[in-house]
């Protein structure tokens, strides 16, 4: 996901820890070619630029060009805001908030960006890690072949799904998912939302009126962390016509360019809870702001 960016600057920090000495220009040089990288992973343009600010202002003071190891201080310094950069509010990012049983997840995205394999994954993570019994819908009525999916996946990790009813609308199913998530004894229950392939406002207005009546604790937004900045305004849209209260990058296992878990943050406000990193059920994985950070560095 980070080779591109990572090698770029690799290439950029061997040589400032190479140099020995480094005066204020060859920091500010070596930050400039930072900030060409960043932009090519498609690091939104404000986001960028506030974060090679931040670095400059802390590696071109006496204290680092002076040190015995100005390059590695300089690295350091990037490594740190980095992190600060990528990490959420929230100190635990994989923590959802879904006591008092049956809490409901809604989740939310654009067709094709991985939404129903990730409710799926997701289900699985819960029942296995935290023990959770789970139940999953799929309110994608204009899809059957959506619903089957989901029914499928359902079968494949050993969780319940709301059992299909034909003709019915997405806030019907929505109630009927509360009903036997209730009725059952079920600590969870997901609700996959349908997706278009662009934000429209008849997909916001469905979305909205399932949220409505769910009431969801966790509404994430299931986004293609390939599509960069693409991926960072579908969640300003999802996030001011709905309300999101995190973000799954998918695809993040691809060889794209990262700029999009960099930009999220930032630009939405909303932490990244997920990364999808494959296609089976167990390519699910905590956001973990220090490690990305240090894939990001090599
Ligand atoms: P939806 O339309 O948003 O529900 O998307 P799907 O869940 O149907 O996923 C679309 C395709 O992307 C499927 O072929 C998935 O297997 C694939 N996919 C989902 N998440 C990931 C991921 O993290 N990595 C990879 N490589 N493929 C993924």
């Amino acid at each position: 996901m980070f080779e591109n960016l990572s090698e770029r600057l690799g290439g950029v920090f061997d040589r400032l820890t190479k140099q020995g000495a480094l005066s204020e220009d060859d920091v500010r040089t070596a930050l400039r070619e930072v900030r060409v990288a960043l932009l090519e992973a498609d690091v939104s343009l404000p986001v960028a630029r506030n974060f090679i600010k931040a670095v400059e202002k802390k590696a071109t003071g006496a204290a680092v060009t002076k040190s015995i190891t100005p390059g590695q201080q300089v690295v350091k310094i990037v490594h740190d805001e980095l992190i600060a950069v990528l990490a959420g509010e929230d100190e635990d990012p994989g923590k959802l908030r879904i006591d008092n049983p049956p809490a409901p997840i809604l989740m939310v995205g654009l067709q094709g960006g991985g939404k129903t394999t990730t409710t799926a994954k997701l289900a699985k993570r819960l029942k296995e890690r935290d023990g959770k019994k789970v139940l999953m819908a799929s309110l994608d009525v204009n899809r059957p072949a959506a619903m089957e999916q989901l029914e499928i996946l359902g079968k494949q990790i050993g969780v319940d799904t709301l059992p299909i009813v034909k003709g019915e609308d997405p806030v019907a199913i929505a109630k009927r998912a509360k009903t036997q998530a209730s009725l059952g004894g079920y600590d969870v229950y997901m609700l996959d939302t349908a997706g278009r392939l662009s934000i429209d406002e008849e997909l916001m207005a469905q979305v909205a009126a399932v949220r409505d009546v769910a009431k969801p604790r966790e509404t994430l937004l299931v986004v293609d962390g390939l599509t960069g900045q693409d991926a960072v305004h579908t969640a300003e849209n999802f996030d001011n016509r709905i309300g999101i209260s995190g973000v799954v990058l998918t695809r993040m296992d691809g060889d794209g360019r990262g700029g999009a878990a960099l930009s999220m943050r930032a630009i939405t406000g909303k932490p990244i809870k997920f990364v999808g990193l494959g296609e089976k059920m167990d390519a699910l994985e905590t956001f973990e702001p220090e490690r990305v950070a240090g894939r990001i560095l090599g």
